[in-house]
C-alpha cells in the first residue's frame, strides 16, 4: 500500500519513548505526523483516561484542521484501591520523575502479598468535524518486589505482564512488549477499527 492511502493522523504525544512504540506498532498501517512542537499541551484535567484523551486529541485537531490521535494511560493496582489510576504520571508529585514515581509504588506495596496491577490505555481519534473513535488495551500483570531491567521507561521495571514469563516489561525487547502491552493492545484495535468503521 502506498503512503498516501493510509489513513493519517497527527499524534498528540510529546513523549518521545511513547512516540517511539506507538510509530513501530503503526508503522506501515498508518501515516503517523509528529506533534507540532508549537502547539502548548493541553491540562490533563478531565479525571478520566478517556476524558484526557479527548482533550489531548481535540486540541491537536483544533490546531492542525487534521484528525488526530492521542492516548492516555493509567496504571491500577488492586491492593491500593487502583491506585495510582489517572494521576500515574504525577504519582509522587507534579514534577515527579519515573524512579520516583516507582519509588513510591513500592514503598506503599512493601510487604503487601497482592501484587496484582494492569494497565489500561485509551486511544482516541478525533476528527475536524467532531465526530470520535475510541479504543482500549488493558494489560494484566503484577508489581515486582525491586526493579529489574534496563530497557523502556515509566514504571517498565516494575511491571511483570502475565505473558512475560516472569520478566519485566525492561527485561523484554522492544518488539515482545509491543504485542502484549497495553499500549500495543490498543493501537492494534485503532488499526482494526480504522480499517473496518462501525455502522
Ligand atoms: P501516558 O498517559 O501515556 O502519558 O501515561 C501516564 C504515565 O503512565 C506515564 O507517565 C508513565 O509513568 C506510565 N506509563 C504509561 N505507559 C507505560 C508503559 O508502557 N510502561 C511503563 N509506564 C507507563
Amino acid at each position: 500500500m502506498n503512503a498516501s492511502a493510509l489513513p493519517r493522523l497527527v499524534s498528540a504525544t510529546a513523549n518521545p519513548h511513547k512516540m517511539a512504540e506507538i510509530a513501530a506498532i503503526l508503522d506501515g498501517l498508518v501515516e503517523l505526523v509528529p506533534r507540532p512542537f508549537d502547539v502548548p499541551e493541553a491540562v490533563e484535567d478531565a479525571g478520566t483516561l478517556e476524558g484526557n484523551a479527548r482533550l489531548k486529541a481535540a486540541s491537536i485537531c483544533a490546531a492542525t484542521g487534521l484528525p488526530a490521535v492521542s492516548d492516555d494511560t493509567g496504571l491500577f493496582v488492586d491492593a491500593l484501591g487502583g491506585e495510582p489510576g489517572v494521576d500515574t504520571a504525577y504519582y509522587a508529585g507534579p514534577q515527579a520523575t519515573y524512579a520516583e514515581n516507582r519509588a513510591k509504588l513500592l514503598c506503599r506495596l512493601d510487604g503487601m502479598a497482592d501484587r496484582r496491577a494492569r494497565f489500561r490505555t485509551v486511544v482516541m481519534v478525533v476528527y475536524p468535524d467532531g465526530r470520535e473513535l475510541s479504543v482500549e488495551g488493558v494489560c494484566e500483570g503484577m508489581i515486582a518486589t525491586g526493579e529489574r531491567g534496563e530497557r523502556g521507561f515509566g514504571y517498565d521495571p516494575v511491571f511483570m505482564p502475565l505473558e512475560g514469563g516472569g520478566r519485566t516489561f525492561s527485561e523484554m525487547t522492544e518488539e515482545e512488549k509491543n504485542v502484549v502491552s497495553h499500549r500495543g493492545r490498543a493501537f492494534t484495535a485503532l488499526v482494526a477499527a480504522l480499517r473496518h468503521p462501525a455502522g
